[in-house]
């Protein structure tokens, strides 16, 4: 069951039809399905049961208030990673106790803010981080529940940019500093270890990058019982990866039925932090077609919907499947798919085989639900697009187109 589908030869999201929502709404436009989410997040949450677990969405995939509050109501917790991510959450209704707070520099601020509300715990990523922890809850009064972001020196197949658990990687301790982090923690009065973190990627399309993690943790685990540190989380992160083109990502059960039976008789709560899982294919960008034009070397569609809309395709060159929003029948060409900004690395996609539409017709870019709008800017001075949200019938504007005052507002 699919909640972007055509009717009658018009694409739809969930009942209402894309070119009614353009009419009103304009482009570029972000369309996002209540049904997706809401399947996606039971999928992948029940894809546990069985095993003592929290389903922490990492909010930067997607981090609308209205997805925000549609997963808080499925009974979602989040993982943050930074202050203005805990106070979406925490605008959302999401309760404190299910928030954990990922991030490698964390500032003393965001820090003070995570400890008044009263979160889950922090995934510490430094020693330097530690310290400051516990500095800031030693000046109010107050003991964080830590665990440490454990860098397991595993590969996870996927792009270098979003590959997070190697050697060379910026994030978390490698597995000696760790045991000493660990240890340090007795000394530390303001700060107590309660569980343990690792985060090897995103996008990964295998469960073994995951399995091998899980192992070095849980040897690890082995040790900090042999120093007598006593934990009860067990925070796997997030990375499973979507089908963007023709990637055939293992299924949430399939994770799940793995680390249930890795997990038999280990006393650890589980936590996961699927972002892109939840959200990417329940978003598309509607994009409408404002030029067509073509050199010797290369036919171009010029489209309203540039990279500071969706950057992916620049920043990773990532394949997102594109479609007429009204398919007409004609005879395909090679295109590149390209925006209005001044920079050649400005597309979303590169030869890609295409009907030939024309001027004035609209584009729907595919799996755009995650690291889409988030990671959106003004760059060129463009207001940033309008993000629906579509349940059944219902429409709703989860963020209103941004307007020329609203790029200079902090300015004057
Ligand atoms: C980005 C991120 C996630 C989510 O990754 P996905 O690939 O979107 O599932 C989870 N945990 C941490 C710490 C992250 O930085």
């Amino acid at each position: 069951m699919h909640h972007f589908e055509y009717r009658d030869g018009v694409l739809h999201a969930e009942n209402v039809s894309v070119p009614d929502l353009v009419r009103q709404h304009g482009t570029p436009l972000y369309i996002y399905s209540a049904a997706t989410l809401t399947r996606h997040f039971n999928a992948f949450d029940s894809a546990f049961d069985g095993l003592d677990h929290l389903t922490c969405y990492s909010v930067k995939a997607n981090s609308n208030i209205a997805v925000l509050k549609l997963l808080a109501g499925l009974g979602a917790g989040m993982d943050i990673v930074s202050g203005g991510e805990l106070y979406r959450a925490l605008k959302a209704g999401v309760p404190p106790e299910r928030i954990v707070y990922s991030g490698v520099g964390k500032r003393a601020s965001e820090i003070g803010e995570a400890l008044e509300a009263g979160i889950l715990m922090f995934n510490v990523e430094s020693v330097a981080e530690l310290i400051k922890i516990d500095e800031v809850a030693g000046s109010m009064g107050k003991v964080a529940r830590v665990s440490f972001r454990i860098n397991p020196d595993v590969d996870p197949k996927t792009h270098p940019y979003i590959s997070t658990g190697m050697k060379k990687n910026k994030f978390g301790l490698d597995i000696e500093n760790s045991l000493a982090a660990y240890a340090m923690c007795a000394d530390l009065a303001n700060v107590e270890p309660v569980g343990m973190d690792c985060h090897i990627g995103s996008q990964l399309t295998s469960i073994a990058p995951f399995m091998e993690a899980l192992d070095k943790l849980l040897d690890f685990h082995d040790r900090l019982k042999g120093m007598g540190i006593d934990i009860q989380y067990l925070d796997l992160g997030g990375g499973l990866g979507i089908t963007y083109d023709e990637e055939e990502p293992p299924h949430p059960t399939e994770f799940g039925q793995a680390l249930k039976d890795r997990l038999a008789g280990v006393p650890l709560k589980v936590i996961l932090e699927p972002g892109r899982v939840i959200a990417g294919n329940a978003g598309i960008l509607v994009t409408e077609v404002v030029y067509t034009k073509s050199s010797p070397a290369r036919n171009f569609l010029i489209v309203d919907a540039a990279m500071n809309d969706l950057v992916r395709p620049s920043l990773y060159g990532s394949f997102h499947r594109i479609e007429e929003v009204v398919p007409m029948g004609r005879d395909s060409l090679t295109f590149d798919v390209v925006g209005p900004i001044c920079e050649s690395g400005d597309f979303l996609a590169r030869e890609r085989v295409l009907p030939a539409v024309e001027q004035g017709e609209l584009l729907a870019v595919f799996s755009a639900g995650a690291y889409g709008f988030t990671m959106a800017s003004n760059y060129n001075s463009r207001p940033r697009a309008c993000e629906l949200l579509v349940e059944g019938d219902k429409v709703t504007v989860a963020r209103k187109r941004e307007t020329y005052q609203d790029l200079v507002d902090k300015e004057l």
